[in-house]
């Protein structure tokens, strides 16, 4: 265990795993090229489930006195159509700004040494998703901004082709929007993201009572994909390793459970293929479920499959287990 661990990435994976692995005892340097605290394009909500590894990490005390939103219910919207549902447990909203930060201090007050580049080979890959190399056009992007105004203890999905939107509160009284859309489209409103959410009439709506706070961030292009380490000395964690897409609201748990699992599996020295089938029998299901209701998103037939299937199932199957 004296050898250090090198970490590759310190956002939400990263200092999960360094976390996991100082505490099984191992030191471990966290490398990451960006400087914290730092905006993120994340629509900021916190499934449930993540609580309880933020509790084994030691950091669910920490993350409550960052005063997240408390979410209660969900609504997903589809044109003029309604589905909403209460949540089984309360989800939570907080800002990468916030929540990022006090994951890597958290690794950094336990021991973990920064730096910004790697000098052994990583041994934990937690470098986020790659960039998708789709035709220009159809390349996906986020964005998102914050916003003042009155505050709702929901989720909000807005769906409208191409494009999803998805509001909820997070510390501060403020609200996060954030949405995903192809090029193409939001070429037609040049890139103007208060335009693109004029275009939805519900939204626009729902948008027209809040004030924008911050400037709008966006990233991509995206894509949708699971890469297992084929290499037997590295184990891959977070978006790296999975990246589903983002309206599941689950991208931020998985990546906090893989880092834990990646941190304890790399400090016990365990075979990597061992972790990657830990990985993939927690994240297949996740993974296929949102491809799929991605292809109806896509097809515009989003709101008859949802439909058939109870919001609380849909929300459930696109849970990591
Ligand atoms: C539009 C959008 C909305 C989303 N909304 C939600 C949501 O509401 N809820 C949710 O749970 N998830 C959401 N997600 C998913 C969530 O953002 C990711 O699952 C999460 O960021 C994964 O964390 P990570 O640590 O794996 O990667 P990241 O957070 O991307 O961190 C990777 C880190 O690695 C560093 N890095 C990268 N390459 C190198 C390198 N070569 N050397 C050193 N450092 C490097 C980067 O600087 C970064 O700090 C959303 C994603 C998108 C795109």
């Amino acid at each position: 265990l004296s050898s250090s661990i090198t970490i590759l990435g310190s956002g939400p994976a990263g200092s999960a795993a360094a976390l996991a692995a100082l505490r099984e005892g191992a030191p471990v340097q966290l490398i990451d090229r960006s400087s914290f605290p730092r905006h993120k394009v994340c629509g900021e909500f916190l499934s449930p489930e993540i609580e309880l590894d933020l509790t084994s990490l030691g950091v669910w005390d920490a993350f409550l006195a960052a005063r997240p939103a408390r979410i209660e219910r969900m609504k997903l919207v589809f044109g003029h159509r309604e589905k909403s549902g209460r949540l089984r447990q309360p989800a939570w909203g907080l800002s990468r700004y916030a929540f990022d930060s006090l994951l890597r201090d958290a690794a950094l007050a336990a021991g973990a040494q920064p730096g910004a580049e790697a000098v052994a080979p990583p041994e934990i890959i937690a470098t986020g998703r790659s960039s998708a190399e789709t035709r220009r056009g159809q390349r996906l992007f986020g964005f998102k901004a914050h916003f003042e105004g009155p505050q709702d203890r929901a989720v909000e999905l807005f769906f409208f082709r191409p494009c999803y939107v998805g509001l909820n509160s997070v510390e501060s009284g403020r609200t996060n929007v954030c949405g995903l859309a192809p090029e193409d489209w939001l070429r037609r409103f040049e890139f103007d993201f208060d335009a693109a959410l004029r275009s939805s009439p519900a939204l626009a709506e729902r948008v027209a009572p809040l004030t924008r706070a911050t400037r709008w961030f966006s990233t991509g292009p995206l894509e949708f994909r699971q890469r297992f380490s084929a290499d037997a000395h590295q184990y891959v964690a977070g978006d790296a390793l999975s990246f589903v897409d983002p309206f599941t609201g689950s991208g931020l748990s998985a990546a906090i459970h893989s880092g834990s699992l990646a941190g304890t599996a790399a400090a016990r020295r365990l075979p990597v293929e061992e972790y990657n089938d830990v990985c993939r029998a927690a994240l297949r299901t996740p993974f296929e479920v949102s491809s799929v209701l991605r292809a109806a998103i896509c097809a515009g037939c989003a709101d008859w499959l949802a439909e058939l299937i109870p919001a609380r199932a849909l929300f459930a199957l696109t849970r990591p287990r």
